[in-house]
């Protein structure tokens, strides 16, 4: 077992700069649900095939996705799918802790058949338990919740719970009949705010990701994925679940952090004025939910540390989106000089670690014993 041991928290001139990742993930091996399932849920799990010139996912004998071969070659550090060469990545770049989510788990949302999903679901988190969580405390994933039948969500939740996880996975994109917003969701989010298990949602996940093949697609299609994540909170804040339950709380991986603000006020101008539409009626405005129970993380955004020090909206993590080409593996200290310099030291403390280990105590104790 590898223990790396971050040295310092205080960061003199010139000395790395240290981190948690609010967003990052890990690289199942190919025969996670082979070695997990019998054979006839492990035929239908997903998989990918490498082709000639793409990467093609199937699940159930279906292609739900293909990318190119250079792409997912573009993001494979050292560590990608090792874990003790991931912990040596970690300190040469300054990150602390992270949260993992998933990469091939993250399809397991088009799986059509609840008994294959639960399954499908429960073997990814018994593998990141056993393979990753147990064999260290810096790197930890959130579980990923079967979500075609809530008997089963609730029961993989407090399954899960007991085990020691620290967070859930969620999609951003759902179908409209089973949107967040929604009464059908309302014994998950009881379970989830009793048993302090945040939701985290990861941008791209649960929809097409090319929706345009225009000219600048390439930077529309990423952009473009931002916004089902403000759908979520969107649906969340204004249907009220977040307002029946103030002690859960939401975290948006990767999407940046400069819209929650702009988004609250868009909210609170429709509840104000057009008051006579609004069901349910909260007890708290929009923008209060949200500011209370609603965190983002970023990888390079300037804007993204501007808005606290302009509007005081400071649930705002730093993510280094290792191992993805998105993220900042091999320029992470350049880039937290970039974003970091000039900005208040309480600011840039509670981006890089007060936010993070709000969301996620147990990791408090992890940081206080490494240093
Ligand atoms: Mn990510």
């Amino acid at each position: 077992m590898t223990h790396a041991t971050p040295t310092t928290r205080e960061d003199e001139p010139g000395q790395k700069i240290w981190a948690h990742s609010g967003d990052s993930h890990l690289m199942e091996p190919d025969d996670l649900w082979t070695s997990r399932l019998p054979k006839r849920l492990a035929d239908r799990a997903p998989r990918s095939e490498r082709g000639e010139k793409y990467e093609i996912v199937y699940i159930d004998g279906t292609q739900i996705d293909r990318q190119l071969n250079d792409f997912m070659d573009a993001m494979r550090p050292p560590g990608a799918k090792d874990l003790d060469l991931r912990l040596q990545d970690l300190d040469k770049e300054g990150i602390r802790s992270q949260v993992a989510f998933p990469s091939m788990g993250f399809w397991i949302c088009n799986i059509r058949d609840p008994e294959l999903e639960n399954a499908v679901a429960r073997a990814w988190n018994d593998w990141a338990l056993e393979e990753v969580m147990s064999r260290q405390d810096r790197v930890f994933a959130p579980a990923i919740v079967p979500l075609m039948d809530v008997e089963n969500a609730v029961a993989e939740v407090e399954r899960v719970a007991e085990l020691g996880f620290q967070a859930l996975y969620f999609p951003c994109g759902i179908s409209d009949d089973r949107a967040w917003g929604l009464d059908l969701w309302e014994p998950l989010w009881t379970a989830a705010e009793e048993l302090r298990l945040p939701l985290a949602f990861h941008i791209g996940t649960g929809g097409e990701n090319v929706v345009y093949r225009g000219p600048g697609g390439a930077v529309v299609n990423y952009t473009e994925t931002t916004y089902p994540a403000m759908r979520v909170v969107t649906h969340l804040v204004a249907g009220g679940a977040l307002d029946r339950h103030p002690d859960l709380k939401l975290l948006v991986a990767e999407g940046g952090a400069g819209w929650v603000p702009a988004i609250g006020d868009r909210m609170d101008e429709a509840y104000r004025q057009h008051g006579m539409f609004v069901r349910p009626r909260l007890s708290r405005l929009p923008s209060e939910i949200i500011r209370q129970q609603v965190y983002a993380s970023f990888q390079h955004d300037i804007s993204a540390v501007q808005v606290i020090e302009d509007t005081n909206y400071d649930n705002v993590l730093w993510g280094d989106d290792y191992p993805h080409l998105e993220g900042t593996y091999g320029h992470t200290q350049e880039t937290l000089r970039a974003v970091f310099t000039d900005v208040d030291t309480a600011i840039r403390d509670r981006v890089l670690h007060g936010s993070f280990e709000e969301l996620f105590p147990a990791t408090a104790a992890t940081a206080a014993t490494a240093s």
